[in-house]
């Protein structure tokens, strides 16, 4: 829409039309209190919703991801203590306030790219204090924080280090995360329950066991699926009616299928895709033909994606999916919004909504994908609440 108007009341949208309509309902000036932000020449777009990041994390990993650059494997690093062991132990011997401070660094980048509601997962504690841990600092680095933090439980990201090399060892860490290590994350206030469904790490079985068990707490299933091999975890959140299947880079036609029929958002991460140069994205152009809400998520993590910003990641997944400027805005806002279960109230400018919205300085949308490399955000508005104007936080 052209020459468009945006009113936004007490937190929520109060006006979305265009200008002509808006003085025709509150007049060309503005009243008392009321703050003006002049939109010509820039396109206004819905707050960014980053359904898929691993905020709560110590540690870097860039020499790893250097080594890779210079021809190193996977399993030759994680040999030699590299890979997701690393954050672990990180995390583990990291504070809460360590890890407070990070989230919170983390979210005001966040804010500055764009992003007004996300996701965060636990995952690096991989034992019951040390997931508390990480929960606890979820909230408490989003505490006040203009971006709304929804929080996900993921003990089941791994196998912990020092319960590998046995099945019975693998097992009582299955009856752990049940028994013990969700029902504390479910009492701290996650709404979520993830697992990395994966050959070699948790199996079908396996991660159905963990998902239902999140379930019977009342946390929504939502679950990495597809990524490295096609085990068959689509068809496995379609089964559970979960909320989102994340990454699906082997998704089989199948699996496409049982998505579009059970509702489930497939939530991609072509960001995810370049940093571990996998010459390889997730069907976005199959799942889009076959009815799949497709959300685009940043992944924020050390070992395969270290950006905080959906910008950047939108350029991926039109230039590596085929993604068009429409279908990538709609993925990283309304369609992420209903991954999280925030579609009533988050991801489009329309009356009634949370006042979230972007300025972007850029002529048109399609500049989003266009522009690459750039920050495109100059404004944002969180809840009503002005938080970043002219680049800068408020
Ligand atoms: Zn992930």
């Amino acid at each position: 829409m052209k020459d468009a108007a945006l009113r936004i009341e007490s937190g929520t949208i109060a006006f979305a039309g265009t200008d002509e309509e808006f003085v025709r309902a509150y007049g060309e000036a503005p009243a008392a209190g009321e703050t003006v932000l002049d939109g010509r020449g820039k396109t206004a777009v819905p707050g960014f919703v980053d359904a898929h990041t691993h905020l709560p994390w110590a540690g870097y990993r860039e020499s790893e991801f250097n080594e890779r650059l210079k021809g190193a494997t996977y399993a030759a690093l994680a040999a030699a203590g590299g890979g997701i062991v690393s954050t672990v132990a990180a995390t583990r011997r990291a504070s809460e306030e360590e890890l407070a401070g990070n989230v919170r660094a983390r979210l005001d980048r966040m804010l500055l790219h764009g992003t007004t509601c996300c996701e965060a997962k636990t995952g690096y504690g991989l034992e019951k204090a040390a997931e508390v841990k990480q929960l606890r600092a979820i909230f408490r680095g989003a505490e006040g924080h203009p971006v709304a933090v929804a929080a996900t439980a993921l003990p089941g990201h791994e196998v912990p280090p020092e319960r590998r090399g046995s099945a019975g060892a693998k097992r009582r860490y299955l009856d752990e995360i049940a028994g013990e290590i969700l029902p504390a994350l479910a009492a701290g206030g996650a709404r979520f329950v993830d697992v990395f469904c994966e050959t070699g790490v948790f199996d079908l079985a396996e991660s159905r066991e963990i998902l239902l068990a999140g379930r019977a707490l009342g946390l929504v299933p939502r679950l990495h699926a597809d990524e490295l091999t096609p085990l068959g975890g689509a068809s496995l959140a379609a089964e559970l009616g979960a909320a989102s299947a994340d990454h699906l880079l082997f998704v089989s036609d199948e699996g496409i299928e049982a998505l579009a029929r059970a509702g489930v958002v497939a939530t991609l991460l072509p960001g995810t895709s370049v940093f571990l140069r996998m010459n390889r994205y997730a069907p976005a152009r199959k799942l889009v033909s076959a009815g799949v809400p497709v959300a685009v998520a940043t992944d924020c993590n050390p070992g395969s994606s270290y950006t905080e910003s959906l910008p950047a990641v939108a350029f991926f997944a039109a230039v590596g999916m085929g993604l068009t400027a429409e279908e990538t805005l709609t993925a990283m806002t309304l369609n992420g919004a209903a991954s999280l279960g925030e579609a009533a109230t988050r991801g489009s400018l329309e009356s009634g909504k949370r006042g979230d919205a972007v300025l972007l300085d850029a002529p048109s949308l399609e500049h989003l994908v266009y522009h690459y490399g750039v920050n495109p955000v100059t404004d944002v508005v969180a809840g009503g609440r002005l938080a970043v104007r002219d680049g800068r936080r408020v």
